[in-house]
């Protein structure tokens, strides 16, 4: 083959094509460079997206945002929040809470603007030492090959090239072409309620939570949400009648009266100016799988979630986490493509779960006929009448989502748990002293598999005695950790001074849990002094990606 490089500075084969370098495309590519894989990012639009799109970044994004040291620019920048409340006409029936301690490492969500995470996810991709971004470049032809594809890029000056790629990741977004290159099409159905999206600049010192309104005196009949968001900016969202024609509804002259008449309202009497104005209306699709040969499909390309519950970005985020250590492990050959089935197999079943929840928040907040309308009334009259029957009307948002069913779950071994976090779940939060101070216990993950020996003795497990267990870098490196419920912290352990981990992990002297290196519970030993632990045994049985 012609390996002549046909764009300067980029080889005509490459290992990995990213298209689309929105924050799933650039997300990828960051931990991919962290994983010592380069791969190219090829971009249609000039730079990070304009506009406003998501706002609500959870807890689970930061951690795999933190993978690669980008959690730090989005807790500097973004704000946090732990909860909202919602009022139906004047009266609030909903104050909640998302689960949060002070001891957390994040809070449960932070509202930042999406081109703020692709500029983060960017910097971080430079910073790992890879992936280049061809900006204004439009992937145009996807021709699948047995060893990889080949794609036609249109450059920024017109001209067309051709690359061959191992693997194509599709990340290209709602109108993706990847999907309609190859022919694919989306399952699922699309919600009629319209929502106009406005931001606006206001000075504001109100206190950063998730306001939901419905049937307001600002704007009777219609549903309003708004958000704090960094640099001053408010994001408010409001429901358009279903009389209402859209492109009337989101000109200017329609719009800001009724934003005036809500700021009015809520007392938020600050001078301001619109920034953007949007439409939305709710889909829940996906692809039936998200691999198709030497092409995976990541985000919006793979799946489309309502925005109700923020699980678009979030849920995309968490595909880059489950893809990059197995797309590096596949590539650096330690690992059979087998395991990409599994990335495929476990992203579907969250995306349904995520369309699953998306779908009920948005016969909520757009309520799609007149039936579902009647009982959103209803429940939130039952809501002020009676505070026990506020959980109707709690909305859920975005989870990380168990995997099971998956191929890689393994069985418990040795004497049966009676908590902590079954294979197939994230491995719980904890916060541990380490040789360096205070840490995370999710703050060890991302960097390959960790295996958690729960000891106040021995600092080895008889199967890890033998230190070349301990793997080097990359995404199949292997590190054994102890975690002592006192005593000093070293290198090889961690403090479990406050007696988190213990807790959340149901462990006991001798337990030992196998975590993947996207944070997930690989197996677990409850006592390996009863029941060998067969590290090297495991860790190949989820290589091969089969049970
Ligand atoms: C109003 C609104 C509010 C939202 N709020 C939230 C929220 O609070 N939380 C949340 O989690 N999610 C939210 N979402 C969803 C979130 O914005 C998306 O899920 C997210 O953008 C998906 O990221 P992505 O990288 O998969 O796709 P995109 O962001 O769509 O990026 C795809 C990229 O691919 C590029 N591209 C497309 N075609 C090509 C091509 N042929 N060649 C090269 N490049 C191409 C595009 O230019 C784009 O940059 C919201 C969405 C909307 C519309």
């Amino acid at each position: 083959m012609n390996t002549a490089p046909v764009i300067p500075g980029i080889p005509a084969t490459i290992p990995v094509l990213i298209a689309g370098g929105g924050p799933v495309g650039l997300s990828l590519a960051a931990l991919l460079a962290h994983y010592g894989i380069s791969s190219l990012v090829v971009e249609a639009d000039p730079s990070w997206c304009e506009g406003s799109r998501a706002i609500c970044v959870s807890r689970r994004s930061q951690e795999i945002l933190g993978w690669v040291g980008a959690d730090r620019s989005v807790v500097a920048k973004g704000l946090p929040w732990v909860g909202g409340r919602s009022y139906f006409r004047g009266t609030e029936v909903l104050h909640f809470e998302m689960p949060s301690e002070p001891s957390e490492r994040f809070a449960p969500m932070v509202n930042i603007q999406q081109y703020y995470i692709e500029q983060y996810a960017h910097a971080a991709a430079l910073r790992a030492g890879g992936a280049p971004v061809l900006w204004s470049t439009r992937l145009r032809s996807v021709t699948p090959r047995a060893s990889g594809v080949r794609a036609g890029l249109q450059m920024p000056d017109g001209s067309t090239r051709t690359l061959h790629a191992d693997w194509l990741v599709a990340c290209d977004g709602g109108r993706s072409t990847v999907r309609e290159q190859l022919g694919l099409q989306f399952d699922g159905m699309q919600y009629e309620g319209r929502y106009v999206i406005v931001d606006i600049e206001q000075d504001t010192r109100r206190t950063v939570e998730r306001l939901a309104w419905f049937d307001p005196p600002s704007n009777p009949g219609s549903t309003i949400l708004m958000h704090r968001q960094p640099d001053n900016i408010w994001r408010i969202d409001y429901q358009v009648a279903d009389h209402e024609d859209p492109a009337e509804a989101v000109k200017p002259e329609n719009v800001l009266p009724r934003v005036r008449a809500h700021l009015d309202m809520i007392g938020e009497t600050a001078p301001w100016r619109p920034l953007w104005i949007s439409m939305y209306n709710a889909k829940c699709l996906t692809l039936g799988s998200y691999r198709s040969g030497r092409v995976l499909f990541a985000g919006d390309a793979a799946h489309l979630v309502p925005i109700f519950g923020v699980r678009g970005l979030n849920s995309g985020l968490d595909d880059a986490g489950n893809l990059a250590w197995k797309l590096a492990l596949v590539l650096t050959g330690q690992a059979g493509d087998a395991l990409l089935d599994s990335y495929s197999s476990e992203r579907l079943l969250a995306a349904r779960e995520n369309i699953a929840f998306g779908a009920k928040s948005t016969e909520f907040m757009a309520p799609p006929h007149h039936g579902f309308a009647l009982l959103r009334e209803a429940a939130l009259r039952l809501a002020t009448a009676s505070p026990a029957l506020r959980a109707l009307i709690n909305p859920r948002q975005t989870s990380p989502i168990e995997y099971s069913g998956s191929p890689l779950n393994q069985a418990d071994c040795g004497a049966a748990f009676t908590g902590g976090a079954r294979a197939g779940t994230p491995a719980p939060e904890a916060r541990l002293r380490a040789e360096r101070g205070l840490l995370h216990m999710t703050s060890l993950f991302g960097s390959g598999f960790t295996a958690l020996y729960f000891s106040g003795g021995a600092r080895r497990p008889p199967c890890l005695q033998d230190p070349r267990m301990e793997r080097g870098s990359g995404a199949a490196a292997l590190r054994l950790l102890r975690v002592a419920p006192s005593g000093e912290a070293d290198e090889h352990t961690v403090v479990d001074e406050l007696g988190q981990a213990r807790q959340r992990y149901d462990a006991v002297e001798g337990t030992l849990y196998l975590i993947r290196p996207d944070g997930y519970v690989l197996c677990r030993w409850r006592d390996i002094a009863q029941t060998p632990a067969q590290i090297g045994p495991a860790l190949e049985r989820a290589l091969r990606g089969t049970p």
